[in-house]
């Protein structure tokens, strides 16, 4: 049962509930959510719900109707994050899993760990215990393999997963693994599942070969309820009567399980098809169906494999599948996670023995909480930041100026709006602010109103400028009676109509906002266009730019520069850029305040090798009147 606690509840109200639910049979968990603050207690015995609403503290009982109860979303709304390590799963990421089917030799598995981490896995795979049809078949290193897996991770800074198969290997392996596997096979052994949730290390639980979707989550439970609550799902295929692949897919398992509890779910292509071909477009199948990953088997010689050779990628085809996921993350609102990343860079502050002990990074952004700057900070960060919102960009660049802020993320680019000036001539103004980062999420705009309020009553409708503009069709067609009305920012309408609390108001903005707000979504997706991206500048002080810079390898440079007035100015120093192989990806001008009809030329290129960077760098400074670099960066566009 679910008990809801009161907001106001005192710590020893807390407790007396909690030994009554204990002197009772049951297990009790306590889960700390946004909105609320709830008991989840699971136990074999009876109890009359009503013995625990009179007590002290308590705003609700609610049984858990489902027969897995610690693994339901009807306990906890909020998805459930796993840590392995230094990697993330859940949320707003994608995380690959990658590697042989079956760690061989010290060699290969080197070979192979390195070879996939440069591609973007962050996880490495590799069975030392393979449970195999034939008794015959290759049966893997065990220990010897786990020791050769282990130092793989290590080298290439990659948590590690392998099968165990029994009971008896739970100790020994826990020197070597950062997730344990529980295989297809094995997916009901319900012996192993509770002494491998004893250990309370992450575990990563595959679908069994013919289980129900009840069954896989009733084996999650048991893990849960013998001690980890670190339990990531892995969708690979069922039995089916079809015979053209290994298994079948069961895509819609993703979403549905996505509803119904909140472990985070990845994919499995490799064992789902059994054929590599079939591997990157399922791959894409289960990023887009929502899962929070992918876990894909990768052999650097996949005809020589010991085993599961025919469904291995090439090491060429798993760079093919990243680069493709990679574009697709932002359709799907989500961030391929990256080793390293600039959450290395939040790690490295924290050990920095000069700020205030329980201070929390700081990061600026404009606008109210849930605008979609907020996002993209998330996506950049992760929810280890506190984010600050700023009524206007330029406080959000004071901020990071006076040091209140170590970052401030920035739109500066839509894909249906075009450049957001003001950024660009912020960061003109700013000579001590530079461009560490770059990230680029995807806006879906959501009509919000009151809880109940309907399409029809609607009078008004309040948003951003841009978030009119963008929704106007929607506007048009289904809201023709309403009025549109510009506002501060999207998140902010939402906190405006929020206080309004009028069924007749409403405001266009992110989901976020109005999970933020408990508003309502009364339609999702209203913007005109789907192709509607908007892209973010992380802004630092100079002082800081080196960690995040060395985190995440550069491939951008955004420059800013007036030229001579003559002819062929301009053209000179953009010749200087091809002539030193620097691709262009941007230019724009804005006039230079004070100089009527003068203007300065923004530009951004692709990076090129140090030295001829450098070369090309002097030479635009001979050529131009006036020339900076803003900032270098990572880009995945
Ligand atoms: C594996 O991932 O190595 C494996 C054997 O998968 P499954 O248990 O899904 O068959
Ligand atoms: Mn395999």
């Amino acid at each position: 049962m679910i008990v809801v606690l009161k907001q106001q509840i005192t710590e020893e109200q807390k407790s007396k509930i909690r030994d009554f639910l204990k002197s009772r049979g049951f297990k009790v968990k306590e889960i700390i959510g946004q909105e609320e603050t709830v008991l989840g207690a699971v136990g074999t015995n009876r109890i009359d719900i009503r013995e625990v609403a009179i007590l002290e503290g308590v705003a609700n009982v609610v049984p858990i109707s489902k027969p897995y109860k610690l693994a339901s979303r009807e306990l906890k709304k909020s998805d459930t994050i796993v840590r392995i390590k230094n990697v993330k799963i859940g949320g707003p990421r994608i995380v690959v899993a990658a590697g042989p089917c079956a760690v061989e030799s010290r060699e290969q598995i080197r070979t192979i760990a390195k070879l996939v981490r440069d591609a973007g896995a962050v996880m490495l795979r590799g069975g030392a215990f393979k449970p195999r049809s034939s008794p015959y078949a290759f049966q893997g290193l065990g220990e010897e393999g786990l020791k050769y897996l282990k130092e793989a991770g290590e080298e290439c800074s990659m948590p590690v997963t392998t099968e165990i198969v029994s009971p008896k290997d739970v100790d020994m392996m826990l020197d070597y693994v950062d997730m344990f596997q529980i295989g297809a096979r094995n997916m009901q052994n319900f012996e192993l599942l509770k002494e491998v949730g004893k250990t309370g290390r992450p575990v990563l639980l595959k679908r069994g070969l013919s289980a129900t979707i009840e069954e896989w989550l009733m084996a999650a439970e048991y893990l849960m309820a013998s001690g980890t609550d670190q339990i990531v799902l892995c969708e690979r295929g069922i039995r089916t009567y079809e015979q053209a692949t290994r298994n079948t897919l069961d895509i819609s398992a993703i979403p549905v399980v996505t509803k119904l509890s909140h472990l985070p779910i990845i994919g499995d292509p490799s064992h789902a098809t059994g054929l590599r071909d079939m591997v990157s477009p399922t791959s894409l199948a289960i990023v887009a169906a929502g899962a929070s990953g992918l876990m894909v088997e990768v052999h650097d010689n996949p005809e020589k494999a010991l085993s599961d050779g025919p469904q291995s990628l090439f090491p060429e085809q798993f760079e093919k599948l990243m680069r493709d996921i990679q574009a697709l993350c932002p359709v799907v609102g989500k961030s391929l996670e990256r080793i390293p990343t600039a959450k290395a860079e939040i790690e490295i502050w924290s050990s920095d023995t000069n700020r205030q002990i329980g201070s929390t990074m700081n990061v600026a952004f404009q606008g109210d909480h849930g605008a979609f700057s907020e996002q993209a900070i998330r996506q950049v960060f992760d929810d280890q930041v506190a984010t600050l919102p700023c009524r206007m960009f330029s406080d959000a660049f004071e901020k990071v100026q006076a040091g209140e802020a170590r970052y401030a993320v920035l739109p500066v680019e839509n894909t249906l709006g075009g450049t957001i000036n003001e950024t660009l001539d912020l960061l003109n103004s700013y000579p001590n602010l530079t461009v560490v980062g770059e990230k680029q999420i995807r806006i879906v705009h959501c009509l919000i109103g009151l809880p109940g309020s309907s399409l029809d009553q609607l009078e008004q409708v309040y948003t951003h400028p841009q978030g009119l503009a963008q929704c106007s069709r929607f506007l048009e067609t289904e809201l023709p009676q309403a009025q549109a009305l510009p506002f501060f920012d999207t998140a902010g309408a939402v906190a405006h109509i929020a206080q309004l609390r009028n069924p007749k108001i409403a405001a266009i903005a992110s989901s976020a906002a109005a999970r933020y707000h408990k508003m309502e979504i009364l339609r999702e997706g209203i913007e005109t266009d789907s192709s509607n991206f908007t892209r973010f500048y992380v802004i630092s002080r100079e002082e800081h730019a080196t960690v995040m810079r060395s985190v995440m390898p550069v491939n951008r440079v955004a420059m800013v520069f007036s030229v001579g007035d003559h002819p062929g100015a301009l053209f000179e120093v953009l010749q200087i850029m091809s002539q030193y192989g620097m691709n262009m990806k941007k230019l724009e001008s804005r006039p230079i305040p004070g100089k009527p009809w003068e203007y300065s030329f923004f530009v951004e290129s692709e990076l090129v090798e140090q030295a001829r960077y450098d070369k090309a760098v002097e030479k635009l400074i001979a050529s131009c009147r006036s020339f900076r670099i803003l900032g270098t960066f990572r880009s995945d566009r």
